[in-house]
C-alpha cells in the first residue's frame, strides 16, 4: 500500500502561458499550475495523492484517499471551466506522465477554437457598441494569442466632458457630437463647419466676460 501511494502521480499538462492563482484545497494547501515558459511547447505540474482527514464530529476523523488523478482532473475542471460553457484554457490530465503526440493535438485544438469564440463574441460587441470598455481581458489575450489584428485591441484615449452640454466626447474634437458647439474653431473651419459669424465656444465665453467686466464698471 505504501510504494503504490509512494507511485500515485498525474500530470498536470499545461499549454498555455497564462500564470493561474495557485489553487487552494485543504489536503494540500496551495498549488501553483506550472505555465508554459518561452522555448517549451508545454509545461507539466506534477500532482500527487493525498490523505484528506474528514471531521465526523464528536472527536472523531476520518482519513481518506484522494488519487493524483482526482486531484489533477479536479485542478484542470476548475481552471478550465472558470469562463462559462465551453471554456477551456489548455490544461489537462496526460494519461502517462508525459503528454502524447494526439493528446497536445487535441489541447491546441481546443484552445484555438475557444480563443477563437471570445474573438467573435468580442467582434460582436465591438460591432454593436464601438468601446473597447465591454471587450473583456479575457477576449483581447484571445486575440493576441491568436495573432489577430483587431480595432479592439487597443485602449482608446478616455473620453473628456464637453464643457457646453457634459456629454461624453472623444478628446481633440472640433464639434460637440450632442449639443453641436464649436470646441476648436481652428480645426473646424479648416473642415468648412463653421460659419464665419459665429464664433467658437471660448471666444464667445471670453466676449461675454469682458461684455459683464464692461458693464460692471
Ligand atoms: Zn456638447
Amino acid at each position: 500500500m505504501s510504494t503504490q501511494a509512494a507511485a500515485d502521480f498525474a500530470a498536470l499538462v499545461n499549454i498555455s502561458a497564462e500564470k493561474w492563482p495557485p489553487r487552494q484545497r485543504t489536503y494540500f494547501g496551495s498549488l501553483e499550475i506550472r505555465p508554459v515558459q518561452a522555448g517549451e511547447a508545454f509545461a507539466i505540474t506534477t500532482i500527487r495523492g493525498c490523505t484528506g482527514v474528514m471531521d465526523l464530529g464528536d472527536k472523531r476523523l476520518m482519513e481518506y484517499r484522494i488519487t493524483a488523478r482526482e486531484i489533477a482532473e479536479d485542478i484542470a475542471r476548475e481552471i478550465n471551466g472558470d469562463s462559462g460553457e465551453g471554456s477551456f484554457h489548455g490544461v489537462f490530465v496526460a494519461a502517462g506522465d508525459l503528454p502524447t503526440e494526439a493528446e497536445l493535438t487535441d489541447a491546441r485544438k481546443r484552445l484555438e477554437e475557444f480563443q477563437r469564440r471570445l474573438v467573435a463574441a468580442a467582434d460582436l460587441e465591438w460591432e454593436r457598441t464601438k468601446n473597447p470598455m465591454f471587450i473583456t481581458d479575457l477576449e483581447r489575450r484571445a486575440a493576441r494569442q491568436l495573432g489577430l489584428e483587431k480595432p479592439w485591441l487597443y485602449d482608446a484615449k478616455p473620453l473628456e466632458d464637453c464643457p457646453v452640454c457634459g456629454e461624453k466626447i472623444k478628446p481633440g474634437v472640433a464639434v460637440c457630437r450632442s449639443c453641436r458647439a464649436i470646441l476648436d474653431r481652428e480645426k473646424a473651419a479648416q473642415y468648412g463647419l463653421v460659419p464665419q459669424e459665429r464664433k467658437s465656444v471660448a471666444e464667445s465665453q471670453r466676449q461675454s466676460e469682458k461684455r459683464e467686466k464692461e458693464a460692471g464698471k
